[in-house]
């Protein structure tokens, strides 16, 4: 899945902002090449860092765009969703690839809940008839299109079954602040069937947000003002969404990702499974996504007030509210199969540390041939295995044990990956060094998501990697770019101090989230994205034709995710120290604290100032009796949170990273002596364990499930990180009490870790004294 690439702003002028603003870079450069004499990478000895540096370089120069390309050929050539025939014959495909290149490779089944469409009708009764068409047409020139067969149809998968006749109400994003606008327009959506476009939040809150305010149905429908020909000419002449585009997509709620029967336990035979009706991640209403071909007779039948300016689209109509006098009939019915999927699970065993585990992840089911979303980033992993299966042949052997996972049932909500890591949790805390994920694979900007302790680790391999577009490496263009698109001075003064990327917080939305968010494993999310030509998400064009267009049509951005994906995994595998740095982690815990008390002082204020406008009646006073608006309620003005224990919690957090940084510079200092055996085994130990200590048995207040108290999504956000939900979730609710008696537990884990980290420190120093 993965939306939401970045988008930035061309960089213009590249050269002349490089000469004046890179030196930290250059610096960062040297630093990151043995050959000159200079440091070893992160975690390295230099004799050791010399020797990766060889074999990474063989590594990237023995990647093939040729060979990514036929990979896609092969894994999108039918539709290839949970269930299909397809979907099990790439995963048997994908194994034999595995096993051909020499590596242990297995598939592991599991057994879960996906409904397939049944009954899908939306018609619209009054003031005229119109039927929906429900179905995507073939397009002559792109020869997959026509597979009709094979194609699931287009549905939201884990819809309530229901059959609805309502008026319409238009609800824009369907978000929850859209609802507030509503209501001082004086509209209820109680006993309406609504409709909203697809951006903004995730589709699953739509329904969601809508069932909570009474609403009985849900269409949700792609205006072309989000990925159609507001963006660029449409399919097929060029790469954007056309008039009878639909995005299909899972509305399963957020409660827990995974198979609905089976939260918290891998879902294997003899596993206990909740009935249906227990699953609480299903929708409440139905809910149905259709095209804006099948949504213009709707909203053009609607009247009531005009939208607000930012709610409409780019539709040729006056975009009205409703409710009515456009009465719609929505019927959506599921065949509730549990079907089985197919996780290829190949390991490449370590050398040294086999005990250690370095994991690699992509989904390879889609919603229909899917070749942007997911196979672009599986065709380029499967590149990567590969190579580093002829390395092997070759004589490299890595330190670590190496994990390539290709996972099924992602796109219905992170089935495999979740089911994969409930069934083996204990083995995965015992061993997991860092898991690295990717998903849809465009062009453009390096994009790196991630938990900031391999912040500095991944900034250094992304010096290694060429941008294919430019003369630079990824790292620069990416970190030029971030600097182009940066909000004020002070974020750009900020960007130019910086020698690595900062790695935005992951919440869920691909597979890395039971690795992060209940496994309390390391994570790095990557991708290029920001040049795209087109967007096809989700829908049948979503194919190789369509690929090979208009997005990385040579494949040189499929390369660079091999190289910059595959670097990354063979130098965590091989590296001495598990190559974390805790300083960059405890700054953005310290960022994410004051982001709370920023929300506070804002809320504060906001609250304040209405209350303060409502008794000077100022809202009755800019009331047009044409167009009324119901005043905003008053509000109690939220108290101050008492946010010291954690702020004392991060200020340890904060000493100790300084601590371990500082043993890691007299290591790198050091130069060529390499530790003993045994310190680094000691090291190693207390190391691969530190990730876990940000968690909390008991998980999130309201969703258990969630364990990590720094990373996780939002409720209300859906793919979105909440970092500190724990207590910035009961904020968002204006539930103050609560969110401050969330502040200790957090503050307990931060401390934890920050003990964990002066453990290692310490262990450090000794094992520089020559003590350890
Ligand atoms: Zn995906």
């Amino acid at each position: 899945m993965n939306m939401g690439a970045l988008q930035p702003g061309r960089v213009a002028g590249w050269r002349t902002v490089m000469l004046c603003a890179l030196a930290p870079l250059l610096t960062l450069r040297a630093a990151a090449e043995p050959a000159a004499g200079a440091a070893p990478f992160l975690g390295y000895s230099a004799g050791s860092s010399a020797t990766e540096d060889g074999w990474e370089k063989r590594f990237r120069a023995a990647i093939v765009p040729a060979t990514i390309r036929e990979n896609m050929r092969r894994l999108s050539a039918r539709p290839h969703h949970v269930g299909s025939p397809y979907d099990k014959d790439n995963a048997e495909w994908i194994l034999a690839q595995f096993k051909a290149w020499g590596y242990d490779a297995r598939i592991e089944t599991f057994n879960v809940l996906f409904p397939t469409p049944k009954i899908r009708v939306l018609e619209m009764l009054e003031p005229t008839a119109f039927h929906a068409v429900l179905k995507e047409s073939v397009v002559a020139s792109d020869p997959t299109s026509g597979q009709t067969d094979e194609q699931l149809p287009t549905y939201n998968a884990y819809s309530a079954d229901g059959n609805v006749t309502a008026p319409l109400v238009y609800v824009n994003f369907g978000s929850r602040e859209d609802y507030v606008e509503l209501d001082r327009l004086g509209i209820s959506v109680k006993g309406a069937i609504v409709i909203a476009r697809y951006g903004q939040s995730w589709r699953g809150i739509k329904p969601k947000v809508a069932a909570e305010h009474g609403a009985i149905g849900c269409i949700i429908y792609s205006d072309p003002g989000g990925d159609g020909y507001v963006k660029g000419d449409a399919y097929p002449s060029g790469g954007w969404r056309p008039a009878d585009g639909v995005q299909r997509g899972s509305v399963m709620d957020t409660d827990y990702p995974g198979d609905p029967l089976t939260p918290g336990v891998g879902a294997l035979p003899g596993a206990k499974r909740l009935a249906l009706k227990d699953a609480k991640t299903l929708t409440k209403i139905p809910v149905l996504p259709i095209s804006y071909a099948d949504a213009l007779p709707l909203l053009s039948a609607l009247q009531g007030p005009v939208a607000p300016e930012a709610w409409r689209g780019a539709l040729p109509i006056t975009y009205h509210l409703g409710p009515g006098p456009a009465k719609v009939h929505l019927q959506v019915a599921s065949n509730w199969d549990i079907k089985p999927i197919y996780d290829v699970i190949a390991t490449l065993r370590g050398g040294v540390m086999p005990d250690q585990w370095v994991i690699r992840g992509n989904h390879h089911d889609a919603w229909v041939n899917g070749a942007e979303d997911p196979i672009s980033g599986q065709a380029a992993m499967l590149e990567e295995a590969r190579v580093m299966g002829e390395l092997h042949h070759q004589g490299w052997v890595p330190a670590r044990t190496i994990i390539y996972c290709a996972w099924d049932g992602e796109e219905p909500g992170l089935l495999g990956s979740v089911e994969w890591v409930e069934t083996h949790l204990a083995d995965l805390q015992r061993h997991a060094v860092a898991y690295i994920n990717s998903d849809g694979n465009d062009r453009g900007y390096l994009s790196a998501g991630g938990t900031q302790d391999l912040q500095r680790f991944v900034s250094g391999v992304a010096l290694e990697v060429q941008d294919p577009e430019t003369n630079m490496s990824v790292f620069a263009r990416s970190h030029l770019a971030a600097i182009a698109k940066a909000k004020d001075a002070d974020e750009r003064s900020d960007l130019r101090k910086r020698s690595d990327l900062v790695l935005e917080a992951l919440g869920d939305g691909s597979d890395f989230t039971a690795f992060q968010d209940f496994a309390g494993i390391s994570t790095l999310d990557l991708s290029f994205a920001g040049e795209e030509d087109g967007d096809q998400y989700h829908s049948i064009y979503d194919d190789f034709h369509w690929y090979t267009q208009f997005v990385d049509t040579d494949f040189v951005y499929g390369r660079a995710l091999s190289e910059t994906a595959g670097s990354a995994i063979m130098r965590l595998a091989d590296a001495d120290l598990i190559p974390v740095d805790y300083a960059p982690q405890a700054e953005a815990i310290a960022r994410y604290e004051s982001e709370l008390e920023k929300l506070l002082k804002d809320k504060q204020d906001e609250f304040t100032e209405r209350n303060l406008e409502l008794q000077e009646g100022v809202f009755a006073a800019t009331n047009d009796p044409r167009r009324p608006l119901l005043p905003p309620p008053a509000e109690t003005i939220p108290p101050y949170i008492n946010f010291a224990p954690m702020k004392n919690a991060i200020d340890l957090l904060t000493k100790s990273a300084a601590r371990f940084s500082a043993a890691l510079a007299g290591f790198t200092a050091r130069g060529s002596p390499a530790l003993p055996a045994k310190s680094l085994v000691l090291l190693n130990a207390d190391l691969l364990q530190i990730s876990r200590l940000f968690l909390n048995p008991h998980g999130l207040p309201e969703r258990p499930w969630f364990k990590n108290q720094i990373y996780a999504p939002g409720a209300y956000t859906g793919y979105g990180a909440k970092p500190i939900a724990a207590v910035r979730e009961y904020m968002d609710e204006k539930k103050w009490r609560e969110a401050e008696g969330q502040v200790p537990q957090v503050s307990v884990a931060i401390e934890a870790a920050a003990a964990g980290i002066d453990r290692a420190a310490a262990d450090f120093e000794s094992a520089l004294a020559g003590t350890l």
